[in-house]
């Protein structure tokens, strides 16, 4: 966990508190693909678990203050999108405005929800699913080479 969801949290409300958005509510999802959004109807920033564990601190930042941006710019105008006045707004709150397509670089470090070692050789699969029947899977390579009962150990890796 690169930055807890109590610290973004608070992180967030500092700096939503700074700009004004004190009537503006926080949130967080589970999303592996947006690092996080702005709900225009309920007055909500979101940002997603996944970029809490995976980004570094400056894109957790980025991110926090590109949808400030976003809730600002809906403020004053009613809609938002990345235009040049988004831009003026994201350049004052320290939001980067040349970053209007996402960032994803943190969601590429999601590892599987899974990993299933072989106990005997290490030999390793990723899954995002748990797999049934374990009792009856056995590890291939072990097999191979006459080992024929090697179980595998499941570890949980978010
Ligand atoms: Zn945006
Ligand atoms: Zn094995």
């Amino acid at each position: 966990m690169v930055m807890s969801e109590d610290k973004a949290f608070s992180v967030l409300r500092g700096e939503m508190n700074k700009q004004g958005l004190n009537n503006w509510s926080i949130g967080f999802n589970n999303r592996k693909s947006s690092a996080g959004l702005t709900n225009l109807k309920k007055h909500s920033i979101v940002l997603s678990r996944f970029l809490l564990m995976f980004a570094s601190d400056d894109q957790i930042l980025d991110t926090m203050r590109h949808e400030i941006a976003h809730a600002i710019d809906y403020e004053q105008r009613g809609f938002t999108n990345h235009d040049r006045f988004w831009k003026l707004v994201a350049r004052r709150v320290g939001a980067n405005p040349q970053r209007v397509v996402e960032d994803d670089s943190w969601a590429k470090k999601i590892p599987s929800k899974y990993t299933y070692v072989c106990e005997r050789c290490g030999y390793s699969v990723n899954v995002n699913r748990r797999l049934k029947n374990m009792d009856h899977r056995f590890c291939g390579v072990c097999y191979r080479k006459g080992f024929k009962n090697s179980h595998f150990i499941i570890k949980q890796n978010w």
